[in-house]
């Protein structure tokens, strides 16, 4: 070998081996790269029904290390979030948080409306094209169809060709359904009454798959026909008002609204098994069934992201019943918290540590019950829409000569009778102000707006603001009514518990916790709104956002 020669190969093999190297330190870039890319296994979106923002912060220190305090010390809290339209109702709740828009466009103005093409009052999930599934009643009927727009789930079966699943989990029909969509694989609700089933609709499937029969015959319902008492001495309860009091309602056949609750012997005069909604074992029985559905359905075992959507609802029928001050409301959401903590080490075995993302909201929050602020000096009442209505009627005849001008008033919205007044050749504007103008008399009215208004409203803040994301032009009334805070609709359900509906913050203001794959850790006091959750988890995901999605994407949020 020349001396030439020998640095020639030491030239190249020096110029292969860098080369080499580089090979090596991209290619484990590029693991690295794709390992902070790569999805979660499982997405889990949990609603809980009625969860005002501040029961976070009244019962923290009262919550265990793995429930609502994992999420808070180890995810990232939106401690400003917002609904952005009105009315904060659970079915326009759910169908905002997974469409990520507003009534405006998803066109769920309310739980039941008055649909003005069939002069009927219609359930915003009702179909009774489909059968019910598990259930010899028509409790089972159930899609998704009044919902125009699409939810992140929807997008994630699309965009993963239908191979990544979703199962919408609920005490409600509408807590399951409209979470998780058009294109579900199931949503499984609860059936109480004489059943306590766990049931579906054939708009998903033909008969119930064999872990769901399995899971109905274990009678969990049954075991949690037991006796409800405060999970921690009753008396460390401090965080909540006197157990006897005024403004809670209780149970049919039980003389007072405090502890113990024989569950068993109550459910008789209490709808049977419907009675397990208004405890906290209704969420328990949810997280049962929500357990098994992971294992069932296999959810987050394939490398295509999957998607959950758990629905707590007892907390809304223990709030209506009881109020956001009672005991029976802060040992429902202690109870809840167990749950929680429950599921996520549930899914920690299952799925992997690190391997599933979870955020955590509610569908609209609640005040406290009139009667009580009263009690302390501060502004509240009631509101009769049917004296209102008839009212307005009288007045309008006399002016206009036409009887029943006004057909309905439906989540605080006037339909006007169409019909009559072009038969009579009425001018419609001149009937809105006349009874705007009578309207504005009533102590407890604070606004009333023409639809016409919310046609071209540009309103970017205020009650205006909520009621333009509310209003549908297809499907909302002529005259939008707001009324003045702390005011509830007149009912013997309403005079104690709790109620919602408004734009007032205490209806708007609800927790939102992301934790999990994909999510920093952090707080934001910045304002957040419920339909930028749709679009945040989707750009995590990296798929489509929902089609008809207005919310931003919190960047602060994700990795
Ligand atoms: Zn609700
Ligand atoms: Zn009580
Ligand atoms: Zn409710």
């Amino acid at each position: 070998m020349t001396k030439n020669s020998f640095a020639l190969i030491l030239a190249l093999s020096l110029l292969f081996s860098c080369g080499l190297q580089e090979n090596v330190m991209n290619s484990e870039e590029g693991i690295k790269q794709e390992k902070s890319n790569a999805r979660p296994k499982l997405v889990v979106g949990i609603v809980v029904d009625q969860m005002r923002y501040d029961y976070l912060t009244r019962f923290e220190s009262k919550f265990g290390e793995g429930g609502f305090k994992r999420m808070m010390r180890d995810g990232f809290n939106c401690k400003n979030n917002h609904f952005n339209y009105i009315p904060t109702k659970t079915a326009a709740g759910h169908a905002s948080i997974f469409t990520g828009t507003t009534p405006r466009y998803h066109g769920i103005i309310g739980n039941n409306w008055y649909d003005k093409t069939i002069n009927e009052s219609v359930y915003c999930v009702r179909d009774n094209r489909y059968q019910s599934v598990g259930t010899t009643s028509s409790d089972g009927q159930m899609s998704p169809h009044r919902m125009s727009t699409t939810t992140f789930a929807d997008e994630n079966r699309l965009f993963t060709q239908m191979k990544g699943k979703t199962m919408g989990i609920s005490i409600k029909d509408r807590g399951a359904v409209l979470p998780a969509g058009y294109t579900a694989n199931a949503a499984y609700w609860f059936r109480g009454k004489d059943e306590g089933y766990w049931i579906s609709s054939s708009f998903y499937l033909e008969t119930l798959p064999r872990w769901v029969t399995e899971f109905n015959a274990q009678n969990f319902a049954d075991n949690y026909l037991r006796t409800w008492n405060t999970l921690y001495p009753i008396e460390t309860y401090t965080e909540s008002g006197e157990d006897l009091s005024d403004y809670e309602d209780g149970f049919t056949s039980k003389s007072t609204p405090t502890f113990p609750y024989d569950l068993k012997q109550l459910s008789k005069d209490n709808g049977g098994y419907d009675i397990l909604k208004s405890t906290p074992y209704g969420n328990s029985l949810t997280t049962d069934f929500a357990i098994a559905a992971i294992a069932g359905e296999q959810l987050g075992a394939d490398d295509y992201t999957d998607v959950l959507t758990i629905s707590y609802s007892s907390t809304d029928y223990v709030g209506h019943n009881f109020g956001v001050n009672a005991k029976e409301t802060q040992d429902t959401y202690l109870r809840l918290d167990k749950d929680l903590e429950r599921l996520f080490g549930y899914l920690d075995q299952y799925i992997g540590k690190g391997e599933y993302t979870v955020f955590l909201t509610s569908d609209h929050g609640a005040p406290y019950v009139p009667a009580y602020l009263n009690s302390k000096k501060l502004p509240g009442g009631l509101i009769n829409f049917n004296e209102i209505k008839a009212d307005l009627n009288t007045v309008l005849k006399t002016e206009f000569k036409v009887e029943d001008l006004i057909l309905k008033i439906s989540n605080e919205q006037i339909f006007l009778n169409h019909e009559a007044i072009e038969n009579d050749k009425l001018n419609v504007e001149n009937i809105q102000n006349r009874i705007i103008e009578q309207l504005l008399k009533h102590d407890q009215i604070s606004k009333v707006f023409k639809s016409s208004t919310m046609h071209q409203a540009a309103f970017k803040s205020g009650v205006e603001y909520l009621l333009k994301n509310g209003y549908n032009q297809k499907r909302s009334g002529d005259l939008l009514i707001v009324m003045e805070p702390s005011v509830f609709l007149d009912g013997s359900w309403n005079k104690k518990g709790t109620d919602h509906g408004s734009g007032y913050i205490y209806d708007t203001h609800v927790p939102l916790l992301f934790y999990g794959k994909g999510i920093k850790k952090g707080k934001t006091y910045k304002r957040t709104e419920i339909t930028d959750i749709a679009p945040t988890i989707s750009a995590l995901l990296g798929i489509s956002f929902p089609n008809g999605s207005t919310g931003n994407v919190l960047g602060l949020v994700i990795d």
